[in-house]
């Protein structure tokens, strides 16, 4: 049962969605859904635990550190529910409970070195009897909102340097998998996290979350999801903070001097773990046009030995997407770009909420599955004949999260990554290919603030000078 947590205590709400499982459509839980007076007693009792309970830096690095333990010693009940709500493989359930700790253990470390500058002013000509130093002060409270690709890491990546920082969190998980977030703040909780500095409110975004952004007690908003909710959050939050991790469309070059053997199951790993539903997994696959015909078979044959179907199956690459809808909406798209022209190299066939994974070529720049976000297991190869050609066919769409680069040439790499407008470009990796500890996050519009605990502990805290004359 997915409860919600308000004013330091586990409550129910004033309705009761079914949790249906993602494979079979079977019931698996339910979701407490809040009332507007619950959301508003949730800030409320954010604020009064704040006031209530002050941690010392070590402490929350204590806690933290705690909380990584007990995810750890919850692994397996972890990987299940991740199975059920967010249709994940036993390998994306490992990858995704694994991830979560190290993101716990990292913004644990940040917790205790969020140190300040000293700042010099010794040396100006009318400071020479003053010196100055800054410190990192909480926020206050940050609102977190999360989606439902990502359930236990992404959530983690808002609430742990948010805490390490000092802050008080409340969070808006997605309504698909509200259960993660309720597992994560049990850990917390029993790692010793006062249960004032936490809360959890489960519905709907355009209610709730709208009744969240409205709410001026708020001081930050931590937010991933797509571009339309992101631009909503920025106009609501006028002055104050956001962090908005947001849509893309990931591409990752392949370049005629590549290593095959390196690129292609990272190519196969980017674009359809998850069912493909992740921010930076390979939409535009660019291969320089001199290797297509000894690429293309590589890549196809790898496709085709992916094992597709039920995610309780150990062997299973592939799962259901998040759900039938979504499903069909890709389905949908292949079948109007093949309308169009494009081909069909492997896949294109769905079963309820499965997409097989899919390899299209011949696609035009105006198709969907090439200039609006599939978040799907399906990609595009797209031939291209100079560097700079590749650069400008990646730069073109209004997104830049993350982009890969495949070149055995130095010169080659640096020229052509850094005239890549992305937030990340990784070389001889493919798109998708984040370690926690990086800073991670969009230019254009895939949004602006970093994830990474380092990066995201001094966006979630207020730079403090202080100077002193003597
Ligand atoms: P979404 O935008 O539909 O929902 C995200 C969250 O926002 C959910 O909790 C939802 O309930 C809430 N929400 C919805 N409407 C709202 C409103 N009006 N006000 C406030 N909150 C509202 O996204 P999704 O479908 O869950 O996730 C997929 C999207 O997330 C994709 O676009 C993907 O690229 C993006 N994403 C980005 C990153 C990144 O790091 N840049 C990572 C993961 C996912």
């Amino acid at each position: 049962m997915s409860r919600l947590l308000i004013g330091g205590s586990w409550v129910d709400g004033e309705s009761v969605d079914e949790l249906t499982e993602k494979y079979r459509g079977t019931t698996y839980g339910q979701m407490q859904v809040a009332s507007p007076e619950q959301v508003d007693a949730a800030v409320a009792g954010a604020l009064e635990g704040i006031s209530a309970s002050k941690l010392t830096p070590y402490k929350r690095y204590k806690i933290l550190l705690a909380t990584a333990r007990l995810v750890e010693e919850r692994r397996e009940h972890l990987i299940s529910l991740l199975r059920d709500e967010a249709g994940f493989t036993r390998a994306d359930g490992e990858n995704e409970v694994s991830r979560c700790i190290q993101t716990l253990e990292l913004s644990a470390d940040e917790a205790r070195r969020l140190n300040g500058d000293l700042v010099l002013m010794l040396s100006a000509a009318n400071a020479s009897d003053r010196m100055g130093f800054t410190i990192h002060a909480p926020r206050g409270v940050i609102c977190a909102i999360t989606p439902f690709n990502s359930p236990l890491n992404t959530l983690a990546h808002k609430v742990a340097p948010a805490l390490a920082g000092g802050n008080a969190v409340l969070i808006k998980p997605s309504s698909y998998t509200p259960l993660c977030a309720v597992e994560l703040c049990k850990a917390l909780l029993d790692a010793g996290l006062p249960s004032g500095l936490l809360a959890l409110v489960h519905g709907p975004g355009g209610r709730i979350g709208r009744q969240l952004l409205a709410d001026q007690r708020i001081a930050y908003y931590a937010f991933t999801g797509s571009t339309q909710v992101g631009r909503e959050i920025q106009q609501a939050a006028g002055l104050r903070g956001t962090q908005l991790e947001l849509g893309s469309i990931a591409s990752t070059i392949v370049c005629d001097d590549a290593d095959f053997t390196r690129a292609i199951p990272k190519i196969l790993n980017a674009g359809f773990r998850k069912a493909g539903q992740v921010c930076t997994s390979v939409q535009r696959l660019l291969v320089q046009r001199n290797i297509l015909d000894d690429f293309v078979p590589l890549l196809i044959a790898a496709v085709e030995a992916l094992k597709v179907g039920d995610p309780s199956d150990p062997e299973t690459i592939i799962g259901p997407m998040i759900s039938q809808a979504h499903a069909e909406r890709a389905q949908n798209w292949v079948e109007e770009a093949v309308a169009g022209g494009a081909r069909i190299l492997t896949g294109g066939k769905r079963e309820g909420s499965i997409v097989q994974p899919t390899v299209l070529t011949d696609v035009q720049e105006s198709m969907k599955v090439y200039c609006e976000e599939i978040f799907a297991p399906v990609l595009s190869v797209i031939p291209f004949d100079t560097d700079d050609e590749a650069v400008e066919r990646a730069n073109a769409s209004p997104y830049g999260l993350a982009a890969g680069l495949f070149t055995s040439n130095l010169h080659r790499a640096l020229r052509m990554s850094q005239a890549m407008r992305f937030g990340g470009v990784h070389v001889n990796e493919a798109s998708s290919a984040r370690v926690d500890a990086m800073p991670f996050g969009g230019v254009k519009d895939s949004g602006f603030g970093r994830e990474g605990p380092a990066y995201a502990i001094r966006e979630m805290t207020e730079e403090r000078l202080i100077t002193i004359s003597y």
